[in-house]
């Protein structure tokens, strides 16, 4: 966590010059400017991270809207379409249609996914990397969707706050490329033990905990790689640098969600207390707003936290050793040990 917030500007409209950075003078006069900015939380790192119980939870706070996994937008609409946690699809949702409306004011959401095709997802880091260096067109057009989606969420919630959890590192590039007098960029790196995210990725012969999507299964050794690829990225390109960065453990988060959430609430300068306080008074707190992306947590009523126990009984020893072969250096970083718990 940097208390200093330094930010990188996106060069002006219609320029050619790169992508630079500044860094702030002080941190006062930085939360004196956060105020008047539109703020965006993003939860990123490996997927199966528990990322769906994080973004709840803060969506319950009256000033936080929390969207889910917001990159995949669009198909949100594509029929058959998602459902929103207030169960309706998404087209027939007054909150996602009403955005839909709104944004298209500025762009066809076909475009913004163009550009989420184009300049998302791990393959895609050179071509942004570059694009943001160079200040190619396209890119900086991107951005500027972004940013509009964002404001368009905003307005339709009428809170300050917006979260997505799609966790992609290339996506949270991105964000980190809006302009900062208008919006106020935070990153939540969720990580969660890379031997609990190998029993939730890996086909299990009794076929559970995974979606269908994910049953052509890649070897896990490419899974290994994965975890460690991603929150590596994730790592380099928000934890030394120039962003504001909280690390979270899954595992501390679970444990101990009191205390993690007034630590994140610290971080936000946004008071959790109350949220905080029903969980450790073991109350169900309840699910608010319109979730679309993200697991089936979202139709739930109200969320209680349960610890993540099941892998360290049932997890094959040929994928703890791949896994802790290929990425246990990165694991031993973020504090996990060879033996779990
Ligand atoms: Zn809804």
């Amino acid at each position: 966590m940097h208390e200093t917030a330094p930010v990188l500007v996106a060069s002006g409209e219609g320029s050619t010059a790169p992508l630079r950075t500044r860094r702030g003078a002080n941190s006062s006069k930085n939360e004196e400017r956060a105020k008047n900015r539109l703020r965006v939380v993003y939860i990123v790192g490996s997927v199966r991270s528990g990322s769906t119980l994080l973004d709840v939870l803060l969506g319950s706070h009256p000033d936080i809207h929390s969207t889910g996994e917001l990159a995949r937008i669009s198909k949100y609409y594509e029929p058959p379409g998602y459902r929103c946690s207030c169960g309706k699809g998404a087209s027939e949702c007054p909150f996602w249609s009403g955005v839909l409306q709104d944004f298209e004011r500025t762009s066809p959401l076909q475009e913004l996914n163009r550009g989420w095709r184009r300049f998302e997802g791990f393959r895609a880091f050179p071509r942004t990397w570059w694009g943001a260096r160079t200040g190619t067109r396209a890119l900086r057009e991107q951005v500027a969707r972004l940013g509009e989606m964002i404001r368009s969420i905003a307005r339709a919630s009428g809170k300050g706050t917006v979260i997505d959890s799609s966790k992609d590192p290339v996506r949270g590039f991105l964000y980190s490329l809006l302009p900062s007098d208008a919006f106020d960029v935070r990153y939540i790196h969720l990580v969660r033990d890379g031997r609990g995210f190998m029993f939730s990725v890996t086909a299990r012969p009794d076929g559970a905990g995974l979606g269908q999507r994910h049953k052509k299964g890649r070897p896990a050794a490419v899974r290994a790689l994965e975890w460690a690829s991603t929150n590596l990225l994730t790592s380099i390109l928000f934890a030394g640098g120039d962003t504001q960065y909280l690390r979270l453990r899954y595992e501390d988060f679970v444990a101990q969600p009191s205390l993690e959430l007034r630590r994140i609430g610290t971080f936000l300068g946004t008071d959790l207390s109350s949220i905080a306080e029903d969980l450790s008074q073991g109350r169900a707190v309840p699910i608010a707003g319109h979730i679309v992306g993200g697991n089936r947590l979202r139709f739930n009523a109200a969320v209680i936290i349960q610890p993540d126990t099941e892998w360290q009984r049932r997890l094959p020893a040929r994928l703890d050793w791949t896994f802790w072969g290929l990425a246990g250096w990165l694991a031993l970083a973020y504090g996990y040990h060879r033996t779990a718990g």
